[in-house]
């Protein structure tokens, strides 16, 4: 799972792209903490900026002042393909004889990376990572500068032959080209500043920041190319390219993973969060004293369940917000040790209580038994949990980091087993048909993590 962000200046003067995607890619942290970076033209060339580290950490003032240009585009990297270091990082270049040329940022996950990648190998193409973005760009680049192929052909290139799932970015010198899998597997819009800024972001809270206005999604399988000439949509038919009617929008952005203040795939984000909080209360037979959400990713769900029962709610855990997402220390030890680091209980608030601790999701359960733990250890006299969406059975090979199959938990234990592995009173999920219930377009959705069914296959 990643950010990206593309900026194209109209005003050629303004040459403060570079310090907007900052602003955007800031915005979007909450999708990859482990590097970011930036590439921009500056007239001559494409540089790049890019470091492992959060936003603010790489992109200080200094570095801001030297970075002139209309035209940027950025990236904010979560590992799910490849490890987690430098090489990894996006955006990715490409250079020809004239130097650095070309400039990519993706988010998603490519199914068929290995077959394509030593496809390109074979053709004497040479790897420097083994990042999805990577292997997008050495496509483009290779039926652009070897087959003659036009940039939208050689995207086109892709959109036919990669499986899997990608929103990205292309910077070519002064140019700038967007496009969308088929599937619209991750969120992609599009929105405009007043002074003609052209912004592509993963989501609107990134281009809230830096006061663009939304204007559309950008579409299954659309091409935006950006110039001095202006912009041109090459919309391809997405079903030239994919054997099912319908896209794939990951479920799990709205659940988890966007932004609440975003509005993802048309859906604003704590909206739908309040109405999955709702439908869980709706078969309710247990009523605490209190509602308590595992902040801040299911803040909004359980609001919307204390609201329909018109229970108490209350924020009786506080997070450290300096420690990052528990999921991303890539090492167990590490992860188990951050959720006592992250999380606090407010003093004697538990003692007595009858508690309904709501979260988002369990992927191995790491979180929710160390919580429940805390919980009864600071006086709880009852611990009920209930998850936001269905369980979670099936990897994500789409861009999201869940673990193997064998490793999530609901893959292994009934609901009751579960419930005695997190030592809690109850325990009730979601179901899959519940979840559908709430989507009205739902066949337009992936649900590939809760049901199996797996729906992004390329055209034969
Ligand atoms: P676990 O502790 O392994 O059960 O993980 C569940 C917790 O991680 C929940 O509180 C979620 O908010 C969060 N979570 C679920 N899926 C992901 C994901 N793919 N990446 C990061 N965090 C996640």
């Amino acid at each position: 799972m990643c950010g990206i962000i593309g900026i194209f200046q109209r005003d050629k003067k303004s040459e403060s792209a570079s310090r907007l995607a900052v602003l955007g890619l800031f915005a979007e942290q909450h999708r990859g903490q482990e590097s970011c970076g930036i590439a921009y033209f500056d007239g001559q060339k494409i540089q790049l900026i890019k470091k492992m580290g959060l936003v603010k950490e790489v992109f200080n003032e200094k570095i801001l002042e030297d970075m002139h240009s209309h035209i940027a585009i950025g990236h904010v990297r979560y590992p799910t393909k490849g490890t987690s270091d430098i090489g990894n990082a996006q955006p990715h270049i490409f250079s020809n004889l004239s130097g650095p040329m070309f400039a990519l940022a993706s988010n998603g996950d490519i199914v068929n990376y290995q077959e394509l990648r030593d496809e390109l190998e074979s053709k004497d193409v040479f790897f420097e990572s083994d990042n999805d973005g990577e292997l997008i760009l050495k496509y483009i680049a290779y039926y652009h500068e070897k087959q003659g192929l036009s940039i939208v052909d050689s995207i086109k290139n892709v959109m036919r032959h990669f499986q899997g799932s990608y929103s990205a970015v292309l910077l070519i010198k002064d140019e700038l080209y967007a496009f969308r899998d088929p599937y619209s597997n991750r969120p992609f819009i599009f929105g405009e500043l007043d002074d003609g800024t052209y912004v592509f972001a993963s989501e609107s809270c990134s281009i809230d920041i830096i006061r663009a206005e939304f204007k559309k999604e950008v579409s299954p399988s659309e091409i935006i190319h950006v110039s001095g000439n202006g912009m041109r949509s090459i919309q391809l038919n997405p079903e030239e390219f994919r054997d099912r009617k319908h896209t794939a929008h990951c479920v799990f952005e709205l659940i988890y993973f966007s932004r609440p203040d975003s509005v993802v795939y048309n859906h604003a984000v704590y909206a739908f969060r309040e109405i999955l909080g709702k439908k869980l209360a709706e078969k309710e037979d247990i009523i605490a004293d209190v509602v308590i959400p595992v902040p801040d990713s299911s803040n909004f769900i359980a609001l919307g369940y204390a609201k329909e029962l018109g229970i108490d709610f209350n924020f009786g855990l506080i997070r450290n917000h300096y420690v990052g997402r528990t999921f991303i220390a890539p090492e167990q030890t590490i992860r188990d040790e951050n959720v006592s680091q992250k999380f606090n209980p407010l003093p004697g608030y538990l003692k007595g209580k009858k508690v309904t601790l709501i979260d988002d999701s369990i992927v191995r359960g790491t979180t929710l038994r160390k919580i429940i733990k805390m919980v009864r250890n600071h006086g709880a006299k009852e611990v009920h949990v209930r998850i936001g969406s269905p369980m979670v059975k099936y990897s994500c090979y789409y861009g999201i980091d869940t673990p193997t199959m064998e490793e999530l938990i609901a893959n292994q234990k009934t609901v009751e087993d579960i419930a005695a592995f997190l030592q809690a009173d109850s325990l009730r999920y979601l179901t899959v048909p519940e979840l559908k219930s709430l989507i009205k377009d739902n066949n337009d959705f992936c649900f590939a993590c809760f049901d199996g069914n797996y729906p992004i296959h390329l055209k034969e």
